[in-house]
């Protein structure tokens, strides 16, 4: 049983903020390298791939390896039946309770059935997963436990996002002349008025501007505002007509003002959506409950490899693994729950 709190306490302590997981890789590597029954592959960006020889279809499982900050130094303690960290760092246990099961399952089980396990990099940043060549992998489906919840969740779903980026050019003079120079606020206050942020024209899409900056001084027309925002939604219908929307709004306002425009998207990650009753999913919802926890589903998630894995067809189902407050310096799982969890994902590597 103390096994796999041990191996998660020596995992967290090795500092693997994204783009820097070269050292816990090697960690990984030097555990499982003289083991036989299966062979690892690096590839160019980083991520660390294992497969196993053994029976049936093979399933992937996907674990991140890096960490937000402040995830350097993380000293871990057991408080009151909780691992945490001493409160000056997060705790890392996303993603690495996952990354020690996984661990703790290649180095002291054996294992009979063909997996395909990928140590994914900068999964907390982008540009990780998306970089993996596909080709390696056979698996159809995929298990993923990154989601902070009570252990038992099913995701059903995630948003796809597109950050946008908008830049106003007009022509800067005092403010006592305004009629020798382009206001670029302007324009800028009349795309605001026409699109809607936060909950979009539909429940299921929000539209977002987190950053806005305009002018040089109170007494200068401003010359260039830029904004920069983001659309998240779970309905690619809509997700599409916004996009349009935005381009055809800063269109027609082109035409009236007498700077530039211009509009650019970037940083597109694909949504998913999973059926209730879908045969993978139904398994998974069994093998939980015989756990003796009640599985739930989850209609609402952030972002994990499963989006560029669903996109790439190998049907991947995020789980909650009893994180709490992650990504803070609050971060903690309860230890009971993290055995529970090993439960879960053995009997999923068994009988999935
Ligand atoms: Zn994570």
């Amino acid at each position: 049983m103390k096994d796999i709190v041990n191996l998660f306490i020596k995992l967290i302590q090795i500092n693997s903020v994204s783009g820097e997981e070269e050292k816990i890789r090697e960690f990984i590597i030097n555990l499982i390298k003289n083991k036989k029954n299966f062979t690892y592959q690096i590839d160019k960006i980083g991520n660390l791939f294992v497969k196993t020889k053994g029976k049936g279809k093979p399933i992937l499982f996907c674990a991140h390896l890096d960490t937000v900050e402040p995830g350097r130094g993380i000293k871990p303690q057991i408080k009151n039946g909780f691992l945490t960290s001493s409160g000056k760092t997060i705790l890392g246990a996303d993603n690495k309770v996952f990354v020690a099961l996984l661990v703790d399952l290649l180095i002291n089980h054996q294992i009979n059935r063909n997996l395909e396990i990928i140590f994914s990099v900068k999964e907390e940043t982008g540009g990780g997963i998306e970089f993996f060549p596909f080709n390696w992998l056979k698996a159809k489906t995929g298990i993923i436990f990154d989601n902070a919840n009570p252990v038992g969740g099913i995701v059903l779903r995630s948003p796809e996002i597109i950050n946008f980026y908008i830049e106003f050019l007009g022509k800067s003079t005092h403010a006592s002349t305004p009629d020798k120079g382009i206001n670029s606020l302007l324009p800028t206050i009349e795309f605001l008025k026409k699109i809607k942020i936060g909950y979009s024209n539909k429940k299921n899409t929000t539209v977002n501007i987190g950053l806005l900056n305009s002018g040089t001084a109170i007494n200068s027309i401003p010359e260039n505002t830029i904004i920069k925002g983001e659309i998240r939604s779970y309905d690619n219908k809509n997700f599409i007509y916004l996009k349009n929307k935005f381009k055809k709004t800063i269109n027609l306002i082109q035409k009236k003002f007498k700077g530039n425009i211009n509009i650019k998207f970037d940083g597109y990650c694909p949504g998913y959506q999973h059926k209730k009753n879908d045969k993978f999913l139904k398994k998974i919802f069994k093998i939980i409950k015989e756990n003796k926890i009640k599985p739930y589903f989850l209609n609402k998630s952030g972002i994990s490899d499963a989006n560029i894995l669903n996109f790439r067809k190998i049907k991947t189902v995020v789980l909650s693994d009893g994180v709490i407050e992650p990504h803070t310096t609050r971060e903690r799982i309860n230890i009971n729950d993290f055995l529970i969890l090993k439960k879960i994902f053995f009997d999923l590597v068994n009988f999935l």
